[in-house]
């Protein structure tokens, strides 16, 4: 099972006694630096030449500079740009920076997992991840309560790198929801694995082929869009709420039985089968290598994958029918 660390496993006067930088200031970046701040942690931003987010930084109070100054002044740096090119932001501005017994920290261990990082080996590398976005982690914080939160120490220099781990985290809330132990590699793997099979690519493979099956029977565009993509999310909430349990028990028994009849017919062995296959590309390293070419080729691939999608009729038929509903489309960009 795995270890739970909560407020009085934390000792917040660790991070209060260092001098925090925080590169980047998108969804985790804006919630770490804010909290932290409000914690009262010594806090600066660390944004590039031109960034978009350095005047609400500012607006909101914090002190922005270079990353490569951030760097210079702080001893613990959170890595929170996004993950393909923090590579190269800490080859240009960060590497140079590090000073023995300082801390490299991550919000999401691939770049170290995959060694397109390679710290030295008089620094402390550890992965502080809250398991939800960063508005949700800066909401939570402010209302008092927090978003649970992984923990990982790649390279203990110091002896105290978990510590200070948990220290960041109670400084963004995280252990008053309670704080689980895990590795890099751990974290890493299972992230991947999540989006790609379940969350991400799973899901939306399920729903348009289900939306495929009915529009190519003749049914509607509309019906197919409600039944496939729309209601999903009632079901999720109910799975959040109370696991797959509540989610039976809120559905009709007709639903209930024709989920245990056909679930299995659509996830195979077949399907795990793959599933296994997805899993050993990250874990060999494969599923990386490929993405950072992807990335480094201009996202060619990508961007084909991503207009084909936005052309479908799931994604038109969706556009057209979320605008009749106030609750939805207030959401939307
Ligand atoms: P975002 O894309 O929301 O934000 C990225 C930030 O980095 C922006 O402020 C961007 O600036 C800035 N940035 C871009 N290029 C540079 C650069 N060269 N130097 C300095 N800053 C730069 O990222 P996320 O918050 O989504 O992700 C950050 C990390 O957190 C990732 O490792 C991710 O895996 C992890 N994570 C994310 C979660 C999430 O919910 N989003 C959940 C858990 C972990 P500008 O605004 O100017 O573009
Ligand atoms: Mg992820
Ligand atoms: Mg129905």
């Amino acid at each position: 099972m795995a270890e739970l660390f909560y407020e009085k496993d934390a000792d917040l006067s660790i991070i209060q006694g260092r001098k925090v930088a925080v590169i980047g200031y998108g969804s985790q970046g804006h919630a770490h630096a804010l909290s932290l701040r409000d914690s009262g942690v010594d806090v600066r931003v660390g944004l590039q030449e031109g960034s978009k987010s350095k005047a609400k930084a500012e607006e909101q109070g914090l002190r922005v500079v270079s990353v490569a100054q951030a760097a210079e002044e702080a001893d613990v740096i959170m890595i929170l740009t996004p993950d393909p090119i923090q590579a190269k932001v800490y080859e240009e501005s960060v590497k140079d920076h590090l000073k023995d017994g300082d801390a490299l920290f991550f919000g999401h261990g691939f770049n170290v997992r995959y060694g397109f990082i390679k710290p030295p080996a008089n620094v402390d590398v550890a992965l502080v991840a809250p398991k939800g976005p960063g508005h949700l982690v800066r909401r939570q914080y402010e209302e008092g309560r927090g978003v649970p939160c992984i923990a990982a120490v790649e390279q203990d220099y110091t002896g105290n790198a978990f510590a200070l781990a948990l220290s960041y985290a109670a400084g963004i809330g995280g252990t008053r929801a309670g704080v689980i132990k895990t590795t890099f590699t751990e974290e890493t793997e299972t992230d991947l694995f999540g989006e790609q099979a379940v969350l991400c690519g799973g899901a939306s493979a399920l729903v348009k082929a289900g939306f495929e099956v009915l529009t190519e029977a003749g049914y509607q565009p509309e019906i197919a869009y409600f039944e496939c993509l729309h209601e999903l999310k009632l079901i999720v909430d109910l799975m959040y709420e109370g696991g797959l349990e509540k989610m039976r028990w809120s559905v009709s028994e007709t639903a209930e039985w024709g989920d245990y009849i056909t679930g299995p017919r659509i996830i195979t062995d077949a399907t795990k089968a793959e599933m296994k296959k997805v899993l050993a590309e990250i874990q060999d390293g494969t599923f990386a290598e490929t993405w950072m070419a992807e990335y480094q080729a201009g996202l060619p691939k990508y961007n084909e994958y991503k207009k084909a999608d936005e052309e479908h009729l799931l994604e038109t038929t969706g556009k057209k029918l979320r605008k009749l509903m106030s609750w939805v489309s207030d959401e939307e960009k």
